[in-house]
């Protein structure tokens, strides 16, 4: 349609509010639908951040715009969740708060991107990340990972794929949508390469931070890399491990220039993010953050129950990955064979809306992340019907032909 910008022809909708959309709709009509497509938690937010919130509105403080990049208590706390939790030293002029961590990330590359920029991405990635770029101009580089190797990006991968047109690489990990997670040595092997690199920047995504299993321990890229803090965006958020997808808060720390470029634009776009949810997020921050082990104990009985099962399904691989809600397992075995309805799948597309339709379970197609032949599930849903999920799906690949 002449009337519609060209730019987005460049990009396509977003695939996992696509399925979560689908699978809500299904929901509302009555029929018997497990959502494993959205990746946010199904626990509550945390009863003392929502009073947060009530008292932050009850005090009157709430009426009022904000900050265009969030208020001083907000950034304060922000600030001192970096100290405390990864040794990263930010100024409130090095701060940013964004409506969620996806703003944040837009933001950054609208701030920085120009025609023809290069910005390397490992695959399988967050469906957005390649989006994003296009929508800001620039060219999404992936660098794909196999299975076998954990879904983790080789240096020497890395390496080849940066030019002297690349100006970030967005680094993941925890990752959506393969949970995989770089110990500290995997990660020192990635930034060595890019201290090698110096016009390459870094966009760390530590959304998934504090969602890792079995002892896992943590790095972000600059903690670990200190020569890496001057070109490091390091972003974050309240969404996954706070249970407050709703509430739409993200933040990043960075070099100032950026952050200033980034709150100008926030400036002419959406100006601050919603006074109610900086109060509650500057409660989840600063308040108590025990039950996050207490969910993950859950998440990785969760975890452990999915690869477990779906191991167990014909035609299906599924890895153990170290972090994040997510499995994203192989369907290769099941490529060519036709369900019982007589439809043959062709791709992963055909097999999660076959799946859709047969058992009335939502995940969400491998190809948006990258990789194909694959599919992701978001073990965030409650034990009893993930483990009915894994029960459908079993007999969904069982009963193809
Ligand atoms: N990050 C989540 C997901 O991948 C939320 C939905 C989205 O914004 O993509 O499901």
């Amino acid at each position: 349609m002449a009337f519609l910008a060209d730019q987005l022809r460049r990009i396509k909708p977003s695939a996992t509010i696509a399925v979560t959309d689908k699978a809500r709709a299904l929901k509302q009509a009555g029929r018997d639908v497990i959502g494993l497509g959205a990746g946010e938690p199904d626990f509550e937010t945390p009863d003392n951040i929502k009073l947060a919130a009530i008292r932050a509105i009850s005090e009157g403080k709430t009426s009022k715009y904000t900050a265009v990049d969030g208020m001083a208590e907000l950034k304060a706390a922000v600030a001192r969740k970096f100290k405390r939790e990864n040794s990263l030293d930010y100024k409130s002029s090095q701060i940013i708060v964004g409506t969620g961590g996806k703003q944040v990330l837009y933001n950054a590359l609208i701030a920085t991107i120009n025609p023809g920029d290069e910005v390397i991405i490992p695959a399988p990635y967050w469906v957005s990340y390649p989006e994003m770029v296009l929508l800001a101009g620039g060219e999404p580089v992936a660098v794909t990972t196999a299975m076998d190797t954990g879904f983790k990006m080789k240096p020497e991968a890395l390496e080849k794929a940066i030019t002297p047109k690349t100006k970030w690489i967005i680094f993941n990990s925890p990752s959506n949508p393969t949970g995989a997670a770089y110990t500290r040595a995997e990660l020192k092997a990635v930034t060595d390469v890019l201290v090698r690199h110096p016009h390459v920047h870094v966009m760390a995504d530590d959304m998934y931070e504090h969602l890792v299993y079995d002892d896992f321990e943590f790095f972000s890229p600059a903690q670990l890399e200190p020569r890496l803090y001057e070109r490091t965006l390091t972003v974050n958020g309240v969404s996954k491990a706070y249970c407050m997808t709703g509430w739409r808060i993200g933040y990043a720390g960075g070099p100032e220039p950026l952050i200033k470029a980034m709150a100008m634009i926030q400036s002419q776009s959406t100006s601050n993010p919603t006074a109610v949810a900086q109060w509650a997020a500057l409660e989840a921050l600063d308040g108590p953050q025990d039950f996050i082990a207490k969910h993950n104990r859950i998440f990785k009985e969760r975890r452990d129950l999915c690869v477990s099962m779906l191991n167990q399904a014909k035609g299906i691989q599924c890895p153990k990955p170290e972090g994040a809600f997510y499995v994203y397992p192989s369907c290769s075995g099941a490529m060519g064979k036709t369900a019982p309805t007589g439809k043959k799948l062709a791709t992963d597309e055909d097999f999660v809306t076959e799946l859709l339709e047969t058992e009335g379970v939502a995940v969400v197609q491998g190809t948006p992340f990258g990789v194909g032949q694959a599919f992701r599930i978001s073990y965030a849903t409650a034990t009893s019907a993930l483990e009915e999920a894994c029960t459908r799906i079993q007999r969904f690949c069982g009963n193809l032909q």
